[in-house]
């Protein structure tokens, strides 16, 4: 829905000078947004805004104006158009600009969405009171929200972390870090190669990517970006926050270490650099200490199971290709958690699955006990629901940025914990009963919390509210006196008239006066002496008492007081979060961890998983085996049929399955490969039984994509991903080939399909399933000892063709593409033509003339009778009626090949050399 916000001109405070006010001063700001310049003069506030908006060049400015953030120039223009708010102009005639503004109360949203469009948004605050100065308020950018340094719930998905990826490289190799601004998780790399450090940054799809100043627009950038499956907004930072040497000292003074040893950066001058640079980056925009990120754990490759970008965009692992969403993809199926903590966990546990036996037992432990206990889950699910996001209502406490609400959430979350603590120490698995540990070291914060903030906080932190009364006497002094000053009135008006017996007695108030007690004539012999005489009216008398006066007093300040105090007291309970934050983090990643291991348990249960053997073997053996996604996607009535695959180093190394187009070839290899990432993650496997020998990497080479913005064509990727694959895999790797050599011609791509396949067999010896149409590399079983063939089974019934879905031995000799592209509703007329070519095809590839019978019509008679109306005389592909048979000899298409290089070839601009090789080429390719 379009949202239309009518821009208003904010009401400046009154001490500002007016927007019509104009000043004679010149043009302040040297890199001032087009359209300034030609303002003939500037108000203050103007050049403010003008000088600001210099220091932040390649923001959008929230300029902050009464209750509203206003932006002008091409901002107002950008973001009137991205948020669909009216475009206004402050100031008339020449001296016009451009101007838009939001509510101050619902910038949150408008942010959001200017981040998601990638832009960065800078938020200018008044940093004082109005009145307290001379001249204009002061006002200041307080921090940026940029695409990856996002602390706002609103725009933060809970189930997706929000990555910043910093990337510095030279002619050694590369370097990157990656930061979490909202939960102040912090990770570095090196690598080697390109593709190396784009395989580290895929497995959390940075939202924006960090580069030395002047780097935005080099190739490096450009093919990081584009390999990523999410394009990141790049930014660029200064180019000496990236260099080593000045990275290494200011990570030192971060964490407050004499070495960066402990965190795996000793000679790791990259990675060192892009650490500090994203650390800067962070300090910088959030103008924040940044006390949150306390860690840096260096990512290694080893003890992971490697997946390049494209093969996990392929297997679906996070997103389903159809969509880029969660539904569809293994992540969507398996999600069960109950956390945002845990969604997020659980998707880095598929994104980069463990290699380490050790690990993954722990984990199929873990899942086993709780998927053979019901009860457990069920407690464990309620229990995780009431515990709230940890680590951001952490990292946005700890930035400054939280309010008492992300107190009050954080305050009941602890509360959560020693129930979470007891239900995990009964476990017997190590891991899960490991967890119990740091989830009960927060008691005293917890009940700090619980005692200490108001049940329901406003969102600001100046109005109030913030702090439960009883928790502090002095404030419930404050708030009684703000609050319930009449009733207080009330008992002072009763006791002094008890006191003296004047029943008319009254308390009132005047602005001259203040408070004070109104005694009618009739009644003045009644007076105490401690009351003093203020005024005389007409029929009574105005005193005031000592008591009275101090009320007053106390009144009249109590409202200011209590803000101030409410603030202080809020303040002093973030400083004792921001102190427990290391055992906060701890406690998260227990939640996090368990969440996640009940996830897989709950799948384990609710969908009749098993517990795969994960061992050091170089087979795999799957019986009754599902696809985790396209199982949980059939329809009612349709129902999964199982397969079995065994792959075998010693006499099934490499499958070559073949079948009909529909019938389940890419289903059955993606669930092999499915199968053995769950596996190593940690999780139950959709099979009966299931072996699987540790695989160091697995890669996918699947379907018909280009990459026109990387400049490949179809065919230029299938290759490209291809030779990554023969460059890269070992025994332990699993590689599932889903068509080769389809985006060119049929010798060429047959020809490039064997090749591949023998060097996979004879080279590599990585577990392969190799899934084609062409149905002659069959024939490789036959010379390759540890080929197998498998095929998917259809039955043929009345002209139709029935689905068996079932994998049995041997190989496929027909693909039944016409019957599948009937089904898909291809025009009945197309669908005969198609199967009368098949036929010419079939009965003998090229005609005596060496030219394709592809375009050899039937005989009338032999053809379906033409729609009326329609041309008898159709067009064959290569001419309107079939050559004439000759009796010549079939020519021998190499030959023919020869013959046409001799008649290209031009001798007179040759050398002796050339025609020399020529010769020796022809001679070759004759064989
Ligand atoms: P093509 O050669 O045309 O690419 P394919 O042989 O690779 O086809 P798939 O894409 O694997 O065929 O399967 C087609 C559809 O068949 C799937 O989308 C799925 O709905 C269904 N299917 C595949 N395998 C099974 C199975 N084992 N049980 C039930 N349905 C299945």
């Amino acid at each position: 829905m379009a949202v239309t916000q009518q821009a208003k001109t904010a009401k400046a405070p009154a001490v500002e000078p007016s927007e019509e006010e104009t000043s004679d001063v010149g043009n302040p700001a040297g890199d001032q947004p087009a359209g300034a310049r030609e303002i003939a003069s500037l108000t203050p506030m103007m050049r403010q805004y003008l000088e600001l908006k210099a220091l932040h060049p390649d923001t959008v400015l929230f300029f902050r104006l009464g209750d509203f953030y206003e932006m002008f120039f091409e901002d107002a223009i950008r973001a009137s158009e991205l948020l669909q708010i009216t475009l206004t102009a402050r100031a008339k005639g020449a001296d016009k600009v451009p101007m838009c503004g939001v509510p101050y109360h619902s910038a949150r949203r408008y942010i959001a969405r200017l981040v998601e469009h990638g832009l960065k948004v800078a938020v200018c605050e008044q940093v004082e009171a109005p009145g307290n100065g001379p001249g204009i308020v002061r006002r200041e950018v307080t921090r940026v929200i940029t695409p990856g340094m996002v602390l706002d719930e609103e725009v933060l998905e809970p189930q997706a972390s929000n990555f910043l990826a910093a990337l510095c490289w030279n002619d050694q190799g590369f370097g990157a870090a990656l930061l979490e601004a909202s939960t102040g998780e912090f990770l570095s790399l090196e690598a080697a190669t390109l593709s190396e450090v784009v395989e580290g940054l895929s497995r959390v799809d940075p939202r924006e990517l960090l580069v030395p100043e002047g780097k935005r627009e080099s190739p490096e950038v450009t093919q990081v970006c584009q390999r990523l499956s999410r394009m990141p907004a790049v930014a660029e930072g200064e180019a000496a926050s990236f260099e080593p040497t000045r990275a290494s000292a200011f990570l030192r003074t971060h964490f407050a270490v004499q070495s960066l040893s402990a965190f795996g950066l000793d000679g790791a001058p990259l990675a060192t650099g892009a650490a500090g640079a994203a650390l800067r980056y962070l300090k910088d925009t959030q103008k924040t200490p940044a006390a949150h990120v306390d860690r840096l754990s260096r990512v290694e490759r080893s003890g992971q199971l490697l997946m390049d970008e494209s093969s996990r965009g392929n297997l679906e692992v996070l997103k389903s290709l159809r969509d880029g969403g969660r539904r569809g993809s293994l992540l969507g199926v398996l999600d069960r958690t109950a956390t945002g903590l845990g969604a997020r966990k659980l998707a880095r546990w598929l994104a980069a699955p463990l290699s380490s036996l050790p690990e993954i037992h722990a984990r199929l432990d873990s899942v086993e006990e709780l998927s053979q206990r019901g009860v457990w889950r069920e407690e464990l699910t309620g229990i995780l629901k009431e515990v709230g996001d940890l680590e951001r209502l952490c990292g946005r406490l700890s930035l400054g940025a939280g309010n008492a609400r992300d107190l009050r959430a954080l305050g009941l979350s602890l509360l959560q914990l020693p129930r979470l603590e007891g239900a995990l120490a009964r476990c017997q698995s190590g891991l899960l009963k490991s967890l119990s540990g740091p989830l009960g070291a927060l008691p005293e914060l917890a009940s700090l919390l619980a005692r200490a903030v108001a049940d329901e906080p406003p969102v600001t932190l100046k109005d109030g509210g913030l702090i439960r009364p009883g928790f502090h006497a002095e404030l419930d002094k404050l708030v009684a006196l703000s609050t319930s000053g009449k009733d207080v009135l009330l008992q002072i008006e009763q006791r002094e008239r008890e006191r003296t017996g004047i029943g008319s007695l009254k308390v009132r108030f005047n602005k001259v006066f203040g408070y004070y007690l109104e005694v009618t004539k009739s009644n003045l012999h009644l007076v105490p002496e401690d009351y003093f005489r203020k005024q005389t009216t007409v029929g009574s008398e105005r005193f005031v008492t000592p008591e009275l006066k101090e009320y007053e007093e106390q009144v009249l300040t109590a409202e200011e007081r209590r803000g101030v105090l409410e603030l202080q007291l809020f303040e002093e309970l973030r400083a004792q979060v921001v102190a427990a934050a290391p055992r906060i983090r701890s406690a998260a990643e227990a939640v996090a961890t368990a969440d996640a291991l009940l996830s897989f348990a709950r799948c384990a249960a609710e969908y009749g998983y098993a517990r795969p053997e994960v061992d050091t073997s170089e087979g795999m053996v799957i019986t009754g085996g599902r696809h985790p996604v396209v199982e949980r996607m059939l329809g009612a009535g349709e129902s999964f049929v199982p397969n079995d695959i065994r792959l075998d180093p010693e006499d099934a190394q490499l499958l070559v399955i073949t079948g009909p187009n529909m019938a389940g070839k890419s289903t059955v290899m993606r669930q092999v490969a499915l199968t053995a990432l769950m596996a190593q993650a940690g999780s139950f496997v959709p099979a009966k039984a299931a072996r699987i020998g540790l695989c160091d990497r697995i890669f996918t080479r699947v379907g018909a994509a280009d990459n026109l913005a990387r400049g490949q064509s179809t065919f230029m990727v299938e290759m490209t991903e291809t030779s990554h694959i023969l460059h890269h895999a070992t025994r332990r790797s699993l590689i599932i080939l889903d068509e080769i050599g389809r985006g060119t011609s049929t010798f060429d791509g047959l020809s490039i399909a064997w090749a591949v396949a023998e060097h996979l067999h004879d080279k590599v010896g990585a577990r392969t399933l190799f899934a084609t149409h062409y149905h002659e590399l069959v024939d490789l079983a036959r010379e390759r000892p540890r080929v197998k063939n498998l095929c998917v089974a259809v039955k043929e019934q009345g002209g139709k063709v029935i689905f068996l879905r079932k994998l049995v031995a041997g190989g496929a000799s027909r693909s039944y593409g016409i019957e599948v592209a009937k089904l898909a509703g291809l025009p009945p007329e197309v669908v005969t033509r198609a199967r009368e070519l098949l036929q010419n095809l079939e009965s003998g590839e090229l005609d005596e003339a060496g030219r394709p019978r592809v375009a050899v019509r039937q005989p009338p008679a032999r053809r379906a009778a033409p729609p009326a109306g329609a041309a008898t005389g159709q067009l064959g592909l290569f001419g309107t009626e079939p050559t004439p048979v000759a009796a010549a000899p079939a020519v021998n298409p190499m030959h023919q090949k020869v013959v046409e290089a001799l008649q290209a070839a031009a001798i007179e601009r040759m050398t002796p050399l050339d025609a020399l090789n020529l010769l020796a080429k022809l001679q070759r390719d004759l064989g």
